[in-house]
């Protein structure tokens, strides 16, 4: 059996879902389960939709026209998705009613996406030639814990699973994003979750290969809209492909790959727009090229944290009181280094002035507190670095090179990642560099 998981842009035009169906129809020996993301923007859309009912306005007419729309062009009976628009339009009602809006109504709000779109998908395949059958992920055994938003899927649920999607006659069309909690609220994974869902399913039921199809190409070698010379990388390990996630690379959810580590089924990146290319398979086992490193990543717009002590304490307890402090506070930390007297912390994100403040506030309790914004965080990553002498030389005297002045630096003992922070400015002619570096090493 084989997991088939199509993101929302690659569903999000009548013409795009029958590429995908035919892309099922071609898979049929090997028995397909498809995943399925909402239709497009519509998460994104659900979510304006539930925070305007909490201003009182119920307004559903842009969600009603993607789903409306999509049946009309695919010559799909609309009614697959009316009785759902009917519960979402209560449910909406109901928040703007009781002016509240929980992350559990939210996580119900957003569901109704994706149980329209494993219908709509479902009927379309029918009405390609592959008899298909829509699937509640949660009524196939999905149960999580109740984190609404963020929720984790519970240990022991794969033979439950199995049991409902192995012995389907039909092919199942799974909602991804979606699970419940064990009272039977409708709980979601996080946002783009579906590859999440595409993992876990496809651990329980011990899939040869993982496919996540999207509308762009595989992992490669750099943002293409960076450095057009970019490149597909044809393979990567998990561990690789992890930290590419961590640092930005936008084709994987990071905790999509966990469960698929686990049972080492391979999981391989496509893209529907081009369903030839080989696209990047991510393999459990390190996968060893010949150049100097895999990628060159980057996460802008992050912020630098420097705490100066005046007294004379140590670094490492003021780096752990500190990212207590700021973990505390909702901020997440991404790099850190310390030397005798400074403490520096290098944020996930943007934070803006009032969000770091309460934050900075209790920092200053430490020491002197000053906040850097309109920073990047470049990041070279590649199993060929381990044990290889010289990798970060090169980095660096390429930035040098380059002009690009290196804030902070950071390599973990995996050796798997050199991470360097400069300002946003740099981002261009820094991956420009790094990358020609790569390609030609
Ligand atoms: N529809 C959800 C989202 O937009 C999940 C996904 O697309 O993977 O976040
Ligand atoms: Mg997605």
């Amino acid at each position: 059996m084989i997991v088939m998981k199509f993101g929302g842009s690659s569903l999000a035009s009548a013409d795009k879902v029958r590429r995908c169906v035919g892309l099922v129809r071609r898979e049929l020996a090997r028995r397909p389960v498809v995943v399925v993301s909402a239709h497009g923007r519509t998460t994104n859309l659900l979510i304006e939709a539930a925070r305007r009912a909490l201003d009182g306005k119920v307004d559903l007419s842009a969600v009603e026209r993607i789903h409306a729309d999509l049946c009309r062009d695919l010559g799909v009976d609309f009614k697959v998705a009316e009785p759902l628009l009917a519960q979402l339009s209560a449910v909406l009602h109901g928040v703007s009613l009781l002016k509240e809006l929980t992350p559990r109504t939210l996580d119900q709000v957003m569901s109704f996406g994706e149980r329209m779109s494993t219908r709509i998908v479902a009927s379309a395949m029918e009405a390609g030639g592959v008899a298909a059958a829509a699937v509640n992920a949660y009524d196939a055994g999905l149960l999580t814990d109740s984190n609404h938003g963020h929720a984790a899927p519970l240990p022991g649920i794969d033979d439950a699973i199995g049991r409902a999607l192995c012995g389907m006659a039909l092919v199942p069309v799974v909602t991804g994003f979606l699970g419940k909690d064990k009272k039977g609220d409708i709980t979601t994974l996080g946002r783009s979750g579906s590859d999440f869902s595409a993992s876990i399913v496809g651990a329980a039921i011990g899939a040869e290969e993982i496919q996540i199809w999207t509308d762009v190409n595989g992992v490669m070698t750099a943002d293409p809209s960076v450095d057009p010379q970019a490149r597909n990388l044809p393979v990567l390990s998990f561990t690789e492909a992890s930290e590419l996630a961590y640092y930005g690379a936008e084709v994987l959810h990071p905790n999509t790959l966990v469960p698929a580590i686990r049972k080492k089924i391979p999981v391989r990146v496509l893209n529907t727009l081009r369903p030839e290319d080989e696209g990047t398979v991510i393999l459990a086992e390190p996968a060893l090229g010949n150049r100097i490193a895999k990628s060159v990543v980057y996460k802008e717009d992050v912020c630098l944290i420097n705490v100066t002590t005046e007294r004379l304490m140590s670094a490492a307890k003021v780096l752990a009181a500190a990212i207590g402090i700021l973990d505390a506070r909702g901020v997440g930390v991404h790099l850190a280094a310390t030397s005798e007297a400074t403490v520096s912390m290098v944020t996930d994100r943007a934070y803006g002035d009032e969000e770091l403040g309460p934050a900075l506030e209790e920092l200053g309790r430490h020491g002197a507190v000053a906040v850097e914004r309109d920073l990047a965080i470049l990041c070279v990553v590649g199993e060929e670095m381990r044990g290889r002498a010289g990798a970060a030389g090169k980095i660096l005297t390429v930035l040098g090179e380059t002009g690009v002045n290196a804030r902070m630096i950071s390599q973990s003992a995996s050796e798997l990642n050199v991470a360097v922070l400069v300002d946003n400015a740099a981002i261009e002619p820094a991956v420009k560099a790094l990358h020609r570096m790569l390609l030609g090493s």
